[in-house]
């Protein structure tokens, strides 16, 4: 702006000059023309005057003598040269062609500016036609008034570059002064952009015609940080947001490369925070991701797919890529989101479900095989003998109950699933709970060769009385199936470190080291023939676990092949 200002004014200057310089050189020349043409005048008047009396050698040689830097002539009627002051008179040709001479003796006066063929020179010729015929003609060179105008051109150009230099730095001020105030709100308006308060801009050195505008623009520029502020914490806001989801989102251009990735979206890819990604690195990974972003842009409908991310945990990922159209981030027209979910965990609770559901069925396939076996037997006819009817009948109550046993199982752990942690109010003693439960159990025990034995301190947990009675029965009982004949199972209650510690143990078969982590999941039996022999649902155990993890507890095993088992459960104690 400032080039301009003073670009302009220069060149107003320069123009303004060059015009007047013009004009004053020309006027200038013309008034010492007209002064030229005045001298000429005066001395052909004077000789004009002696012409009638003087010879014209005489005359001219007189005159010549008075002004020797003009050229005389005097010319006959006829055009003859009769005297020249510039050349021998006899060699000169006629001069009634000249048109100064022509002029003269048509009007009495005449005049021209021309080169002198005689001279070589430019030469300003007046004539006049003398009282007696002749014609008299003086002339000077034009190169005197020429450089006398010369030198008043160069005394203009001086002028002209003081005035020009004079300009400069009149117009350089004045620039200043002008850019001055516009200069503090670009640094002002800088500041704000830098999240700097904006200084206030009316400075005493700000123009009248200026304060309003920059009043104006201070104000501007208040509401324009406010603006910021505000821009500044939603973007926050939206970007804080966009950390804190679970969810991982990635915005992509129309070209499939990254433009935005949230701090979710980075771990489930396993970038690494703070890394510049390339973008076409992520999308290359997965040949079916990059498929579906094309099909999404093609189609403008989204998609759904799952994919393992390439992270050391390999997680399964749930991608919904979906087409975005006139929308921009930063700038960049945004193609294809992608909205990441870990489904690890539901991918896992699928597959469990689909295994317990083919366990299930496989388990309930197992007994009525078995009774649609007798069932045909019996309706055949086939089996006569009433001993044999009554024997396969009873086979058909046992299948019949483990049915019903399974099926209570199957109930009884679903509806423990069914709920993550129970606050109950209810309390139960649980050497009460033992003791009952051993009393249930007894005639099986009896009928096994088993003694069951209950031993301990009182101790009172916050978990419902039905429950505790579920959880030890599981535990007794599978004591007394998988003890020999002549066995103990005893069970003990005491308090240790607050908790109460509950253990169930046995002489029995004990459990491989293998296998003992696997025993609390559902339906897993150590030997299959025997456990089914017993009757065992393969599911006690899971029951155990899920009561205690249900009421704040733990489950634990240590066994030992031919040795036995004990299983120990620790509940917490309620503190009233
Ligand atoms: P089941 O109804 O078959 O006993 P559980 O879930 O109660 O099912 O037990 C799972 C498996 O753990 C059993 O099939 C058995 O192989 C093993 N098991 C459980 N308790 C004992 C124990 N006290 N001694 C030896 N093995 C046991």
């Amino acid at each position: 702006m400032k080039k301009r200002i003073i670009g302009a004014t220069l060149l107003t200057v320069v123009f303004a000059l060059l015009i007047s310089n013009v004009v004053g050189v020309l006027m200038f020349r013309s008034r010492e023309m007209d002064a030229a043409r005045s001298t000429l005048q005066e001395l052909l008047e004077l000789m004009d005057a002696q012409s009638a009396i003087t010879e014209p050698e005489a005359l001219m040689e007189q005159f010549h003598a008075a002004a020797p830097d003009k050229r005389l002539t005097i010319i006959d009627t006829d055009g003859t040269v009769l005297a020249d002051t510039g050349a021998d008179a006899s060699t000169l040709e006629d001069h009634n062609d000249r048109p100064e001479v022509a002029q003269a003796e048509a009007t009495g006066w005449g005049e021209a500016v021309r080169r002198s063929d005689t001279l070589g020179t430019s030469m300003l010729y007046v004539a006049k036609r003398f009282a007696d015929g002749m014609i008299g003609r003086a002339a000077m060179p034009l190169s005197s008034i020429n450089s006398l105008a010369m030198t008043s051109v160069w005394g203009a150009l001086i002028a002209s570059a003081a005035a020009l230099l004079l300009a400069f730095l009149l117009s350089r001020r004045t620039a200043n002064r002008v850019v001055a105030p516009l200069s503090s709100v670009g640094t002002a308006l800088q500041g704000v952009l830098d999240g700097k308060k904006a200084p206030g801009l009316e400075g005493p050195q700000a123009d009248d015609e200026l304060r309003p505008i920059l009043r104006y623009i201070d104000k501007l520029m208040d509401q324009l940080e406010g603006y910021i502020q505000s821009i500044t914490a939603e973007r926050d806001k939206v970007s804080l947001i966009l950390d804190c989801m679970d969810e991982g989102l990635i915005l992509l251009d129309e070209d499939g490369k990254v433009l935005a990735i949230n701090r979710a979206a980075r771990t489930l890819f396993g970038f690494p925070e703070g890394e510049q990604e390339d973008g076409a690195l992520l999308l290359t990974r997965s040949r079916r991701l990059r498929k579906a972003i094309h099909d999404c842009q093609e189609k403008h409908s989204s998609i759904m797919l799952d994919v393992d991310a390439l992270t050391e945990d390999a997680r399964s990922l749930r991608l919904f890529v979906s087409p975005v159209s006139g929308r921009q981030y930063e700038g960049q027209p945004v193609g294809t989101s992608i909205l990441v979910s870990d489904v690890t965990e539901l991918k896992k609770a699928e597959g469990i479900r689909s295994e317990f559901t083919a366990n299930v069925s496989h388990e309930l396939k197992t007994p009525l095989t078995s009774i649609k076996g007798f069932t045909d037997m019996l309706s055949s006819g086939m089996v006569t003998s009433p001993a044999d009817q009554k024997r396969f009948i009873t086979m058909i109550g046992v299948e019949v109950d483990r049915l019903i046993d399974l099926i209570n199982d199957i109930l009884k752990l679903s509806e423990l699933e069914s709920v993550a942690i129970d606050q109950t109010e209810e309390r139960s003693a649980v050497l009460d709970a033992a003791h009952d439960t051993a009393s249930l159990l007894e005639p099986s025990a009896k009928a096994a060769g088993v003694t069951l034995a209950v031993e301990g301190e009182s101790v009172t947990v916050g978990v419902p009385m039905s429950r505790l009675k579920e959880l030890l029965f599981n535990l007794m009982g599978n004591g007394i199936k998988y003890s020999e004949n002549g066995g103990t199972v005893t069970t003990r209650v005491r308090v240790e470190d607050g908790k109460a510690v509950i253990s169930v143990e046995d002489h029995g078969i004990g459990i491989p080291e293998e296998d003992q982590s696997r025993v609390f999941e559902r339906f897993y039996r150590v030997e299959k023939g025997r456990a089914r022999k017993n009757g065992g649902t393969g599911l006690g155990l899971a029951i155990v676990k899920h009561i205690t993890q249900l009421y704040g507890g733990t489950v634990g095993l240590e066994s030992q092949v031919g040795k036995g088992s004990t299983f120990t459960v620790i509940l917490p104690i309620p503190k009233n």
